[in-house]
């Protein structure tokens, strides 16, 4: 991967040299190797899904150091249903460092909740969880949450929706009053997943009592999975078409942007570091070339080690197409 010859926007700071030669076996490698920040230009939202390994404070320092512009964190352990409430002064240290780091963040909900259940318990329990995901990154004073539509384990399309957006209808009124939305995002489509076509997320923006509340975040990946082919330019040019047809690009308030280890229409969920899988680089280039993105942020959610290094290459070349 290595970076095009051609003057960059993007301005990476030499990586630090270790001072001495360590003498002590114990001296830390990664102090040696440490990954160089990105140096965004101004009003570009760019970044990665970032860790609260440590309290969800410790994701803006995370950000941070590798100069971040955007980043999505869960509010909780994404792999259970309930956590313990956040304690006031984490709720405190978040909002202050984010203030002070100038970072866009927003967050992403548990993959358990599933308002698409035909069962009553799980719809029940899918509403509390997402209602206290709301709690959570409203105190954090983050705009918006992406989360999936839902599955619906059978009961067909129709039965589905109509389902999810009963759901959200319960969790708005459950939530007066708050400012952070929910953005529902494109899925794959993966088993019974409802999302993965657009029309769908039109239909419960339309039928959510309070569409106001709402938004959408696409995900490339997920869209290629789901057979809208990004990979060429007209391919990309009808999918954003029918997303300003549907329900306009200013409902879109996050990007996803994920190549695909899946073919067209796979409908796989499986991402893939940006252009090394079935969509390419050009679509990247595309988006952040493309008008109608100016202002939305943008994140990965690629495969990364704790260093975080490959998305500093990822968006470091996402940075380069800047214009
Ligand atoms: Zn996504
Ligand atoms: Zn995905």
């Amino acid at each position: 991967m290595k970076s095009k010859p051609e003057a960059s926007k993007v301005k990476v700071a030499s990586p630090k040299k270790a001072k001495a030669k360590p003498a002590s076996p114990s001296v830390k490698k990664d102090e040696a190797d440490k990954v160089p920040a990105l140096h965004l230009p101004a009003g570009v939202l760019l970044g990665a899904h970032t860790s609260i390994s440590g309290g969800v404070s410790q994701s803006v320092p995370r950000a941070q150091a590798l100069g971040f512009t955007a980043a999505q964190i869960f509010v909780k352990n994404n792999k259970q249903w309930f956590a313990p409430a956040l304690a006031e002064e984490e709720i405190k240290q978040f909002r202050s460092e984010q203030k002070a780091s100038g970072i866009y963040f927003f967050a992403h909900n548990s993959y358990l909740v599933n308002l698409a259940s035909q069962d009553a318990q799980m719809f029940a329990t899918s509403i509390k969880a997402m209602t206290a995901e709301l709690e959570r990154a409203e105190a954090l004073g983050l705009p918006f949450i992406v989360m999936h539509p839902g599955s619906h384990g059978g009961a067909g399309e129709e039965a589905g929706l109509q389902r999810i957006a009963k759901g959200l209808d319960e969790i708005v009124k459950g939530t007066a009053g708050f400012r952070c939305r929910m953005a529902l995002e494109i899925t794959a489509g993966q088993g019974n997943a409802l999302g993965y076509r657009l029309e769908h997320l039109a239909w419960l923006l339309e039928n959510v009592s309070d569409e106001k509340r709402f938004g959408t975040c696409l995900d490339t990946a997920h869209l290629y999975a789901a057979g809208y082919n990004v990979k060429t330019r007209e391919g990309y040019d009808e999918t954003m078409d029918q997303v300003d047809k549907l329900f306009g690009s200013r409902r879109v308030l996050g990007l996803h942007l994920n190549d695909s280890k899946v073919p067209l229409g796979k409908r796989v969920d499986r991402h893939e570091h940006l252009g090394l899988g079935e969509i390419g680089i050009d679509c990247f280039k595309w988006i952040v070339q493309d008008a109608r993105w100016a202002s939305t942020p943008k994140v990965l959610e690629t495969p990364k080690s704790e260093d975080m290094h490959e998305d500093v290459e990822n968006l470091t070349k996402l940075a380069s197409y800047l214009r």
